[in-house]
This record gives C-alpha cells, structure tokens and sequence, in this order.
C-alpha cells in the first residue's frame, strides 16, 4: 500500500471534480430552503445508543456496518451511519418541537460512514444531503418532500430516475401484517441467517435479493392487503398529491428499506444507470422514533439523498453541470516591482469582489500565462516594469485575445464595468 492512499472504501474529493460535488449539495439544498427548511448540523459522531435504539438493533446498519469506539473516558460512541437519528435527537435536545412551529423543518448536510463491503457506488465514507419535517402528520408534507427531491434531481438535468413508492403501515396494522408474513416465512425453505431474519425483521426478507428466495415469497401476504383504512386513506392522499404535482413515481410492494423506524410512506430514488447500486436517494415517515428514543410522540417524514451516487448518476446521463470559472482576473507579474504592484492590485479587486488570482513565484510570461488559461479566467493583468514606469497595466482579454494599456489607477473600475 502507498503511503498516500486513502483508506479502503474512501477516496479524496479533489480539483476539478470536487466542484460539481459542492454544486451537488448545492442544487439539493436550493429547494430546501426555498421552502421553509433550516439548515442543522450535528456532531459526526453519537452515544451508540441513539443508533441502536433508533436505527434498530437487527439492522445491517446497526449489527454489521457501525464504525463505533470506545473513548478514553469510556463513553461508547459511533460515527453517524445516517442522519435522521441524530437531527431528531438534536432537534429534541433544543426543543425545537415546542417553540410552537410544527412541523419544525431542517435540512442537513455531511459525511456519514458504514463499513461496508466497498464497490462502485458503495463506499466507507459517503456524502448526503438530508431534510426532516418534524411534527407533523399531514400526506401534503409527505409529498412536499418528495416533490422537493424530484426538483432537485430535475434541477441537475437529471432524467433517467424512478421514484418507488410505498406504504408500510402503521402500529396498528403492521404488527398485524408482520406476523402474518412471520407465519408464511416460518414454512420455507430458508437457510439459518435468513430465518433468524424471520424473527427480527421479517420485512427485510422481501428485501432478499436472491432468485431462489424471491421465487418462495410469490405467494408471500401482501402488506397491502393489510393496511388499515386510515393508513390506505393517507396512501391515496400521497398518490393524489403527487399526481396533481406531475410527479411519475411507481408503487414498489418490496419498498420496506433497511431501516427499523419507517412507518406509512416509504420511497426511494433509483437511477437506471448505476447498476446494482441503484438507490441515489430514500425516506420516508417515521412516526414512531421519537418514542423509541425516548421522546414524545411527534410523527415525522424525511429523506436523505447521496451526493456521491447523485454525482455517478450525472457522469452515467454524461451530464456535465455548467459550473462557473472561480477566477475572473488572473495577474502576471513581470520582475520584483510588478510583484508587489501587481499583489497590491489583485488584493484591492478582490475587496471590492472580483475573482483574482496571481502567478505565484516569480515564472517567466509563457509559463503564468499557461497558469492564467487554466484558471478560467476571463482577463489577464500582464505588467512589467517599463508598464509599471508608465503607471499602467496591460489588461488581456482571454477570449479574443486583444490587449490594451489601462491606467493602474482605473484598473479595478474597467474590471468592474467589464465583468458587468
Ligand atoms: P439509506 O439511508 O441507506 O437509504 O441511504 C440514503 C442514500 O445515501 C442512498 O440512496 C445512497 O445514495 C446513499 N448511501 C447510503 N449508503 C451509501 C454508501 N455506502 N456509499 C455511498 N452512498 C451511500
């Protein structure tokens, strides 16, 4: 191994790359706070109880991909494999719920880490963008949300994703459900890791991607059949809602998503071009974790969708975002006089709000104004000293080409009038 290599299941975000990266956060983000949502940000790591009891204890995430730790003081904690645990605890920590605003709506956005088995679109260390709605039990919040992810992805250019849609009931008919699918599984043929599934989370076994198990579930009960009025009555609002909005979405029955506390509306983000990790983006409601972490009773909806497979989704559409050079001007010093002139000036445009750059460390013409192509920038600052004798600069236009002298003086008030 090099010295040099991130660790396994992690790689860097570097130049030029890294920009669509932050302009992905950023086209998430718009939406969100364009309708009402709150920017939080809480630690990237909690006590391991908040997972634990949140997330659920026979969650892949929770028995097999938490990086946790012990500290020196003794206190167990692990690195965030989610945020929607840590935004409601946080929220509740502030008592957001009670400042008489519900629902209280937050967006979010950063690193979270599971130790999975790494490949393409599957990583150790990944990136989301999230939002909750904290409060509230209302289907148009459901598909506020929903609508506000398509926008998103619609607003990158984004065209070739499926949004799936479910409901998984709620505490008064999924346990119903629950043991009904407990019973049928109990009579297959299913090996000894899959059939303690059975007992802890029966839902993930429809989730099984094996052909073999797929093809005993055929006749599996359906949780459809056992949603009760109120929660099919809440479905329909969500369907309707998001019809009447010209959203496309397809109702996936199998929709039961890897997470204990999802109640009634689940849904996923899949983009056809990212192969076996499909799912770009997922949530749903989740009525009952505040309870189950201790708090009171404050049904909820969020989503969380991943900057990383967002960005391999707009390379496979071979989407190319149209991201701004960073710099506007680029200066080119000529000998030691120009340096210190030409730093003077490059410091004075960027207080005044242009994008500058410089050509550090004395190059000669040829190989700075390399630099100044690369950079994006729209003109150059050349002087040297016989400019510098006659108090001026020589301003270069990048895209034509044409040059003229421009008194030092009136150099920032040119850039400003040019740049517009
Ligand atoms: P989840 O909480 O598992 O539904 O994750 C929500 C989104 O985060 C997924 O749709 C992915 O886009 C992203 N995501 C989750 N796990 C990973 C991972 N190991 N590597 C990269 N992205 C991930």
């Amino acid at each position: 191994m090099s010295t040099f290599q991130a660790p396994k299941g992690t790689y860097d975000l570097t130049p030029p790359r890294s920009a669509t990266f932050l302009a992905v956060r950023e086209a998430i983000a718009a939406p969100l706070r364009d309708s009402g949502y709150g920017y939080i940000e809480t630690p990237g790591f909690e006590n391991v109880e908040l997972f634990a009891r949140g997330v659920g204890e026979s969650t892949d995430i929770v028995t097999k991909e938490m990086y946790t730790l012990t500290t020196k003081g003794g206190d167990q904690l692990a690195l965030r494999p989610e945020g929607t645990a840590s935004v409601l605890r946080a929220a509740l920590e502030a008592n957001l719920h009670k400042a008489g605003n519900l629902p209280v709506k937050l967006w979010y956005s950063g690193s979270y880490y599971r130790y999975e088995r790494p490949q393409a679109g599957r990583y150790r260390h990944f990136s989301q963008v999230g939002a909750e709605a904290i409060g509230t039990e209302d289907p148009v919040l459901d598909a506020e949300l929903i609508i506000l992810a398509d926008q998103a992805y619609r607003s990158l250019g984004l065209r070739q994703f499926r949004i799936l849609l479910n409901s998984l009931g709620d505490k008064e008919c999924r346990p119903v459900y629950r043991e009904a699918l407990q019973t049928f599984l109990r009579d297959l043929d299913l090996d000894e890791e899959t059939r303690r599934r059975i007992e802890i989370n029966p839902l993930r076994v429809l989730d099984d991607k094996r052909a073999d198990v797929q093809k005993q579930l055929t006749d599996a009960p359906k949780l459809r059949d056992y949603l009760c009025d109120a929660c099919k009555a809440y479905h329909e609002e969500v369907r309707a809602l998001l019809t009447a909005a010209g959203v496309v979405y397809e109702d996936d029955e199998k929709l039961v998503r890897g997470l204990d506390y999802y109640t009634r509306t689940t849904f996923e983000f899949v983009h056809d071009g990212l192969g076996s990790q499909s799912a770009v983006g997922g949530g749903g409601r989740y009525d009952g974790l505040s309870e189950m972490i201790g708090g009171p009773e404050l049904p909820s909806v969020g989503w969380a969708l991943g900057v990383d497979r967002t960005v391999l989704a707009l390379e496979a559409e071979g989407i190319e975002l149209d991201l701004p050079y960073a710099t506007s001007v680029y200066a080119v010093p000529l000998g030691e006089e120009a340096r210190r002139v030409l730093f003077g000036v490059v410091t004075g445009l960027r207080r005044a709000g242009i994008a500058a750059d410089f050509a550090f460390g004395g190059r000669g013409l040829k190989g700075a104004m390399k630099s100044a192509n690369r950079s994006g920038a729209r003109y150059a600052l050349v002087a040297g000293e016989r400019d510098l004798a006659e108090g001026v600069v020589q301003l270069k236009d990048m895209e034509s080409g044409e040059q003229s002298a421009v008194p030092l003086t009136e150099i920032a008030a040119e850039l400003a009038k040019r740049l517009g």
